[in-house]
C-alpha cells in the first residue's frame, strides 16, 4: 500500500522492527537457551506426557490439514518449564508451516502488533508468549485479526486520524500464558482450542530424563532417573537442568555412570532438595514462617520478604509450593500449612493448617473482612 509518495513499510513497519529486534524476547541464559532447543521434542509423538491435551491438539491440527486450512487460534497456559514454547514450535512444524516467535512484553504499541502481523506469510504460525502481558490497544488489535484476518491502521492524530484497514495472511496465533486469569474474556474466547498444562508426574520426568540423557550421551541409570525426576518440581525444564547439573558433578567426580547416589550428591550441593525446593522456595517459605508467623501475608509483602518480584513468587514458586501442600492461598493472603513446618524442621503450631486443604482456595482478594469470614467459617 502507498501512502503519498511512503510506501506503509516507510511509515511505520520499518521503524518498529527496528525497535523489536532490540528487545529480548526471553531472558534465559544463551547455553541454556542452545541446549532447550536441542532437547526439545520436534513432535507430538516425542512429546512426553500431558496425554489429554496432546490428543486433542492432535485432532485440531489434523483436521485442519484435512481441510486444507490453517488451524485454529490455539492457547496454552500453566506454570513455566511445562511445554508451551515447545507446542508451539511442534504445532508449526505438524502444520509444515512457518513459525514466528514474539512475546506479550516486546508488544507495546498497537503498531508492533500491526508490524508483526502484516509481515506474516499465509499459514504462518505466530507465537506470542507471555501473551497476557501484551498492551491493551495491541491486545484491541489482535481481537479484529484473529477474528477477520484484517486489522485498521490508524494514520495520524486527532481530527485528522484515518483507519486504513488491512487484509491479513490467514495464520494461526499461538498463545502461550501462565496467567490464564488474567487474560481478558474476548481474548480467551478468540482461541479455538485451549490446552492447559499440569505438572508432570515423576514417571514422565524420567521419560524425559532419559531421553534428554540419550541426546547428550549422558550414562545413568534408572535410580538415577528417579533421583533427579523426583527434585524435578514436576517440570521438564527444571529436569534438564538438574541433569546438566549432575553431568557436570559427574564429570569433575570422574563418575562414568550416573547412580542415585551421585545424583543425590550432586542435587545436595547445588540446594536442591529431596522434595525438589530450591533456594526461592524454601526462603519464601522460612519468610511466611519466621517472618509472619505463618500469615496469612500479602502476595506483595511476602515478595519483598524474599527480595524477588511478586510474579516470580506468584508463577514461579508458589504453583509448586501449593500443589504441594506446603503453602495456601487465603483471601487474606498467603499461609503456611502445617507440612512447611515439617519440611523445615520446625515442631507444628497449634491451629495451623495443613489437614484440609479442601477450602483454600477462596475469592483470591485479599479482602479483609470477607476473608475473616471466611477464616472463621474454615476453622
Ligand atoms: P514453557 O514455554 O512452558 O516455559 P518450554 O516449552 O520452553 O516451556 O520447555 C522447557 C524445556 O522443557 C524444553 O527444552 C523442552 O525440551 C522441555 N520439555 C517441556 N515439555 C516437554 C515434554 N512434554 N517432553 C519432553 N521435553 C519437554
Amino acid at each position: 500500500m502507498v501512502i503519498g509518495a511512503l510506501t506503509q513499510h516507510d511509515l511505520w513497519i520499518a521503524p518498529v522492527a527496528q525497535r523489536l529486534q532490540r528487545q529480548p524476547v526471553r531472558v534465559l541464559e544463551p547455553e541454556e537457551r542452545t541446549i532447550e532447543a536441542a532437547l526439545r521434542p520436534k513432535n507430538l509423538h516425542d512429546f512426553v506426557g500431558q496425554h489429554r491435551v496432546r490428543k486433542q491438539l492432535s485432532l485440531v491440527l489434523q483436521a485442519s490439514r484435512m481441510r486444507g486450512r490453517t488451524a485454529d487460534h490455539v492457547l496454552f497456559s500453566g506454570p513455566p518449564g511445562l511445554g508451551k514454547t515447545t507446542l508451539a514450535m511442534i504445532v508449526a512444524a505438524e502444520m509444515n508451516a512457518p513459525l514466528r516467535i514474539s512475546s506479550g512484553p516486546a508488544i507495546q504499541h498497537a503498531g508492533d502488533l500491526a508490524a508483526i502481523l502484516s509481515s506474516l506469510s499465509e499459514g504462518e504460525v505466530l507465537f506470542l508468549d507471555e501473551i497476557h502481558r501484551m498492551s491493551r490497544p495491541a491486545e484491541e488489535m489482535l481481537y479484529m485479526a484473529m477474528e477477520d484476518f484484517r486489522v485498521d491502521i490508524v494514520v495520524g492524530k486527532g481530527a485528522g486520524a484515518t483507519a486504513i484497514p488491512l487484509e491479513l495472511p490467514a495464520f494461526t496465533l499461538v498463545g502461550a500464558t501462565t496467567r490464564a486469569g488474567l487474560l481478558p474474556g474476548p481474548l480467551r474466547d478468540r482461541f479455538g482450542f485451549t490446552g492447559h498444562l499440569e505438572f508432570y508426574s515423576v514417571e514422565e520426568l524420567e521419560l524425559v530424563l532419559r531421553r534428554s540423557a540419550g541426546l547428550l550421551d549422558l550414562k545413568v541409570n534408572s535410580a538415577g532417573f528417579s533421583e533427579i525426576a523426583g527434585r524435578s518440581r514436576g517440570t521438564p525444564r527444571i529436569a534438564n537442568r538438574l541433569l546438566r547439573r549432575v553431568r557436570d558433578w559427574a564429570l569433575v567426580h570422574g563418575i562414568e555412570q550416573i547412580d542415585a547416589r551421585s545424583a543425590s550428591a550432586a542435587l545436595d550441593m547445588y540446594e536442591v532438595d529431596k522434595r525438589g525446593l530450591d533456594r526461592l522456595d524454601r526462603s519464601v517459605l522460612e519468610a511466611l514462617i519466621t517472618k509472619f508467623g505463618g500469615g496469612p501475608v500479602g502476595l506483595s509483602t511476602l515478595a519483598i520478604a524474599v527480595g524477588e518480584e511478586p510474579e516470580t513468587v506468584e508463577t514461579v514458586a508458589e504453583p509448586y509450593l501449593v500443589r504441594e501442600g506446603l503453602l495456601g492461598r487465603t483471601p487474606r493472603g498467603r499461609i503456611a500449612m502445617a507440612p512447611a513446618w515439617t519440611h523445615l524442621g520446625l515442631a507444628v503450631p497449634d491451629g495451623v493448617f495443613g489437614q484440609d486443604t479442601l477450602d483454600l482456595f477462596g475469592p483470591d482478594t485479599e479482602d479483609e473482612e470477607s476473608a475473616a469470614d471466611w477464616i472463621s467459617n474454615t476453622q
